[in-house]
């Protein structure tokens, strides 16, 4: 077998990496968690497909706009049938302040469409199901399972990606599903959904995208890798 090929248990090297990476993620968990003790969605919702439909309206958007566009659209259609049966255009006419009006409207309404045909208007607790549904990708299936069923998740938007290589806790990985991938091996998996959460909370006050990191009022400052 090449070293290629061999697992981290056969190979020290790579053992000894993962565990370095598992003991840093631990600490960075702990301290955020103290940091951030609320970690939730900041997207508004109190029923499940209300969760599919924002998180569909929040690409390329802020939270706060979608949480404002969403009351008009649950005040005209407040179930996942009504919704179902709206004209596209009437959605997209709503959900135009979001962006990307039109393909939003379309998924929204096919989703909601497949929610009511094939779930009797209920989100399915299932993954691999949530991932069929139409504007559903892994990033949005990771959050219903973590937020609305409290399963493990691991959510990989735009800070989590940003932040984890900073960090150091993976090694130049942008393509969401790897970071996933790899955070799946250093995440204990009860923590991960909680994790992400703070990550934005975090890159959103500290670790920013548009301006120069605060490393100097960072709760990470000794541990991080500062990979900027
Ligand atoms: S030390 Fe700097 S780069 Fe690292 S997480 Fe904090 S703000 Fe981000």
């Amino acid at each position: 077998m090449s070293a290629k090929k061999q697992s981290a248990a056969q190979n020290p090297d790579e053992e000894k990496r993962l565990k370095d990476k598992k003991n840093l993620a631990l600490e960075i968990i702990a301290r955020l968690k103290k940091e951030y003790p609320d970690a939730d969605c900041t997207l508004d919702y109190n029923q499940a497909w209300k969760l599919l439909v924002s998180v569909r309206l929040a690409a390329q958007c802020t939270d706060a706009r979608v949480n404002v566009v969403v009351k008009g659209l649950y005040e005209k259609y407040p179930s996942v049938a009504a919704l179902a049966a709206a004209d596209v255009e009437d959605i997209e006419a709503i959900v135009k302040p979001c962006g990307l009006g039109h393909s939003k409207a379309r998924d929204i309404s096919a989703c909601m469409k497949m929610l009511q045909e094939k779930y009797g208007g209920n989100v399915p607790d299932d993954f691999d199901k949530l991932l069929e549904l139409p504007g559903v990708g892994r990033k949005s299936a990771n959050l219903i399972m973590g937020d609305v069923f409290k399963k493990p998740a691991i959510v990989t938007d735009t800070h989590c990606i940003r932040l984890v290589n900073r960090m150091g806790l993976v090694d130049g990985i942008k393509e969401p599903k790897k970071v996933e991938i790899a955070l799946w091996k250093i995440i204990p998996p009860e923590e991960g959904s909680d994790f992400c959460h703070r990550l934005v909370n975090h890159g959103r006050e500290v670790c920013t995208a548009r301006t120069k990191p605060y490393c100097d009022k960072c709760c990470l400052n000794d541990i991080c890798k500062k990979n900027i």
